[in-house]
């Protein structure tokens, strides 16, 4: 026992009966945690035909010049521990973005850095804001930390009800998460309306803006976060190499804050997250932006070919400024599912809502667009 205890003795205590049946004591929130549902990977067909995996929003690319050479150079090392503060990475972040490296902290995805910042601002009894639907994991790592979700449903076009957000907050409001473009929907947040909402937001609450998906933002009206992160305190942006730099299985994000939040980001981290792999993986990313550049240009393109081969078919499908599609299919989510699935596509549905589809290499994407047709026929016979 401690000298600094407040706890009793456990001798003292008798042992409750229940307690010797149940094992180690888990926090409640544990309980009803959802689950996080991954993508479904793309298993062999017994007739040998492709089949795609577009249920994760992951990029189609081989690794992108000199980024595979990076891996294989840091891969002969890993009987050492990464560089812990991620400098050589954090240097080559702050010449990219404009931004001092004291405003910036990497993580393990940018999931990994969510979950560290709502470590460092929330817990029981403080509330937590963010669109629904969006990104799965908030309502887990939300619940993980002890605080409340408050979910403020989309508007019918699919977008942020930024109003009802920045009327959802109280005193007990402690981050919000705003995910522009959204996942799953697509939509990108305009810069004059969040920067309104931001306007409105208390200074001791933390705008969380996440933008997995922004190297495949075209519209220009669209928020940019690090311009509007610099002269706001509270705001910071989340940004990861999962999606557009094709690096999403080695493990690597970062958020771009002032002080004292990437400081806390620095203190909350797992000490030495990041692998030197993927360190190196990034920063060898960041300077093949050339043929980063190209690449996501062409899934663009793929982008506005699906959406309006899906448009000619007859769905409403939103203005995606993200790497996939969102098709509200209510009722017919599973089924629709379960055809691409016939078809040789894995989607991503979410149980009665819709289903998004992750744009691919345009074969993958052909296949989307036939059975989408196939579908429709099939539902208006
Ligand atoms: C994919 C995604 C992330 C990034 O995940 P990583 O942990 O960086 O792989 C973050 N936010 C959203 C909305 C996403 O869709």
């Amino acid at each position: 026992m401690t000298v600094s205890s407040q706890g009793t003795p456990r001798d003292a205590a008798p042992e409750s009966a229940a307690a010797e049946v149940a094992g180690p004591r888990l926090r409640a929130v544990l309980e009803d945690i959802p689950a996080y549902v991954p993508g479904r990977p793309a298993a062999d067909r017994a007739d040998g035909r492709a089949v795609y995996k577009l249920s994760s929003n992951e990029n189609p690319y081989p690794p992108l010049p000199g980024v595979l050479e990076a891996v294989v150079g840091a891969a002969g090392a890993f009987n050492r521990y990464p560089d812990m503060t991620a400098g050589a990475l954090l240097a080559e972040l702050a010449a990219h973005f404009e931004v001092p490296v004291s405003h910036l902290a990497t993580g393990t995805g940018s999931v990994g850095v969510a979950q560290q910042l709502l470590q460092a601002t929330a817990g029981p009894g403080d509330e937590v804001i963010y669109a629904w639907r969006s990104f799965e994991a908030y309502p887990i790592i939300t619940r993980i930390s002890g605080a409340t979700s408050v979910q403020v449903p989309l508007t019918d076009g699919e977008e942020h009800d930024l109003d009802a957000m920045a009327e959802a907050i109280t005193d007990r409001t402690r981050l919000i998460f705003l995910c522009t473009p959204n996942n799953p929907t697509g939509t990108a947040l305009g810069h004059a309306e969040l920067t309104r909402f931001l306007d409105r937001v208390p200074r001791d609450v933390l705008v969380v803006i996440d933008e997995a998906y922004r190297e495949f933002v075209r519209d220009d009206a669209a928020a940019d976060g690090i311009a509007l992160y610099r002269d706001r305190p509270n705001v910071c942006v989340l940004r990861t190499f999962s999606k557009a730099y094709g690096l999403a299985g080695l493990r690597v994000g970062f958020a771009v804050a002032h002080e004292p939040v990437a400081a806390a980001l620095r203190k909350t981290a797992v000490p030495f997250g990041v692998s030197q792999i993927a360190q190196n993986a990034a920063i060898a990313s960041l300077r093949a932006e050339p043929a980063l550049l190209e690449r996501v240009a062409a899934l663009v393109a793929e982008r506005t070919r699906v959406t309006r081969g899906l448009r000619d078919q007859g769905w409403t499908v939103p203005e995606s400024q993200a790497n996939f599609v969102w098709l509200r299919l209510g009722a017919d989510t599973a089924r629709f599912a379960a055809a691409c699935e016939e078809a040789g596509v894995m989607v991503r549905p979410f149980g009665g809502e819709g289903v998004r589809i992750t744009v691919a290499e345009p074969e993958a994407n052909d296949v989307v667009l036939a059975t989408a047709a196939a579908f429709r026929d099939l539902a208006s016979t």
